[in-house]
């Protein structure tokens, strides 16, 4: 697919460019700017190409109007710091303040646009209103980039929309997710090995019908392996059960056993008496879990297990924490897998926005894996087998 080479001189030209900055936020400071620096690759590229360039970005879920609380001026400053540059901060989306600050820029140099969903268009359904705000976005550039990986799956005005309005291509780190994708559903090398874990399985089952396909062996941990386990006939105390989902589940192993995937279920269980940092710990079989307890890890021995069926894979992808990693006591299974992760050899990815989370809460690096996600939604979407419109508008 086209990448910014593609779009011939940028020299003197108004390059607009989707990233995803959406970055957490404590009051005005940023607490982790990874998605930030995830997006530099291309605005530098851009710069160094002699283009001015325009960001669009968006941050939280602003209610289609300016909210103060929702504003992208500290992520500006940010950006700029990473940059070592001044980047110009637009206090609007595409008003008076946004043509100034367009029309102020030099070759290389960087603006910031302010949050695209303070503009109803943006997210809108309707076709109609979508256009005339991506029409209006048009007006800011010469050309458009691609490159906010996590808003891919959206059919949204600065996604979507703008790319049927000016000559499109993909920024790198679109192009480098995209290719991760490709790699694990078109010929991973095998043994594959999935694993899956969060809270609930209700939210991953279109991934689960989708790779235990593709997969060698399935391995589940997270809250969602109460489900499994009452599927199996255990009692799970007072851990988190989804009843509506227990046949659904019944279904996986049947249709793992038929496949010839192995579907790795822990043997033992992590419980407390409550969903507190500071309950008490103990460990259980998994076929034991007493009626007052709940699972909040997966257990020391299936901790070893995962690991050992992880390390010994060619392709790993992990999404979905062990166990409530967020608590310390109940971490293990997390950092276990995660640090299995470190050690494959061949291609290991973490997606998902908890679990990239967790492996740096845990003291993991980056480079520690062969590729860290930033599009959580994005990255299901295409695992589930969706297409995604901000990516075929593109082709
Ligand atoms: P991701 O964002 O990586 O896709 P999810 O959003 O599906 O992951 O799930 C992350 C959450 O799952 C974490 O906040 C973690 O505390 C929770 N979780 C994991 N195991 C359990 C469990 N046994 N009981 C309750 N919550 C759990
Ligand atoms: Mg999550």
């Amino acid at each position: 697919m086209a990448d910014i080479a593609s779009l011939g001189d940028l020299r003197g030209k108004r390059v607009l460019v989707r990233s995803d900055l959406n970055v957490p936020l404590d009051g005005l400071t940023i607490t982790d700017d990874g998605r930030i620096k995830a997006s530099l690759p291309t605005i530098q590229a851009l710069r160094q190409a002699g283009a001015r360039v325009v960001v669009m970005a968006h941050l939280g879920r602003p209610k289609g109007a300016p909210d103060p609380a929702f504003s992208l001026k500290p992520v500006a400053s940010r950006l700029g710091e990473l940059l070592g540059i001044d980047v110009a901060f637009a206090r609007d989306t595409v008003g008076d303040s946004a043509r100034t600050v367009v029309a102020g820029l030099d070759d290389g140099q960087v603006a910031l646009l302010e949050n695209v969903r303070f503009n109803a268009g943006e997210t809108s359904k309707d076709d109609q209103e979508r256009g005339k705000f991506a029409d209006q976005l048009a007006q800011l550039g010469d050309a458009f980039v691609s490159d906010g990986f996590g808003v891919v799956h959206r059919k949204q005005a600065s996604v979507y929309d703008i790319a049927t309005r000016l000559p499109s291509a993909m920024g790198q780190l679109v192009a480098t997710e995209i290719g991760v994708l490709k790699q694990l559903t078109e010929d991973p090398e095998r043994p594959y090995v999935v694993v899956l874990g969060g809270s609930k399985v209700s939210d991953k089952l279109a991934v689960i019908d989708n790779l235990i396909e593709k997969a060698d062996r399935l391995l589940i941990g997270g809250g969602m392996v109460f489900t499994f386990l009452a599927a199996q006939g255990y009692s799970v105390g007072t851990s988190l059960l989804e009843a509506d989902q227990v046949q659904t589940c019944r279904d996986y192993l049947a249709r793992a056993q038929d496949k010839g995937v192995e579907l790795l279920l822990p043997t033992d269980i992590t419980v407390a008496p409550e969903f507190n940092a500071d309950a008490p710990a103990s460990v259980v079989a998994a076929s034991q879990i007493p009626a007052d307890q709940m699972g909040l890890d997966i257990g020391p021995d299936s901790a070893l297990a995962f690991a050992e069926a992880i390390r010994s894979a060619k392709t790993v992808f992990w999404n979905g924490p062990m166990g409530v990693f967020e608590f310390p006591s109940f971490a293990a299974g997390t950092k276990q897998v995660a640090q299995a992760l470190t050690e494959v050899s061949g291609l290991s990815v973490v997606g998902g926005g908890d679990s990239a989370a967790a492996v740096r809460q845990l003291g993991f690096a980056d480079e520690q894996f062969g590729h860290i996600s930033t599009g959580g939604g994005a990255s299901l979407e295409y695992l589930e087998g969706k297409r995604l419109p901000g990516i075929d508008v593109l082709s």
